[in-house]
């Protein structure tokens, strides 16, 4: 993805007041972000845990969503899939996380959810945890073809929470 500043990541929120977006915790390092290695940036909010935050390049513009994580995690026993990069993970590594729709959608309550990397690092997992099928393969062909996958699916998800997508 195209780099960000923290003015442009701060603006870019589409579901949360102006006033959450201005007092949120941005991740530390922005300037060390790889950002040609992010489909979107992803992260948690140290500050209030069930917080986390995704913004990425949405018809060639930031767009920044607020997510919510479930209080209840799934047991680490079972085994769970993030549905945007599609890693298989233990249920405690995937957190079902929801966000509030855009405009008035979101005023009225309406929210959308989806079962997510807890730690919001799909673009780092795809990168260094290659699906044990594809293995035999070329990395050099692999990465790109999951990274387009995961832009795909967080560019239908972003879809979805901007209100009359
Ligand atoms: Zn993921």
């Amino acid at each position: 993805m195209r780099a960000l500043t923290e003015k442009e990541i701060r603006r870019s929120f589409v579901n949360c007041s102006r006033s959450e977006a201005a007092g949120l915790t941005l991740p530390r390092d922005l300037d060390d972000v790889p950002w040609e290695d992010r489909e979107y940036l992803g992260w948690r909010d140290p500050k209030a845990p069930l917080r986390g935050y995704a913004v990425l390049w949405h018809d060639d513009g930031p767009v920044g969503i607020a997510l919510r994580a479930a209080e209840s995690s799934m047991s680490s026993r079972t085994a769970a899939m993030c549905l945007l990069c599609q890693s298989t993970l233990s249920g405690g590594e995937v957190s079902l996380f929801t966000a509030r729709r855009s405009g008035p959608a979101g005023r009225n309550g309406d929210t959308v959810g989806q079962y997510i990397c807890a730690d919001l690092q799909c673009s780092q997992r795809i990168r260094s945890d290659v699906p044990p099928w594809l293995r035999d393969r070329d990395p050099a062909e692999v990465v790109p073809q999951l990274a387009g996958d995961l832009l795909d699916r967080i560019g239908a998800f972003v879809g979805h929470v901007v209100d009359g997508q």
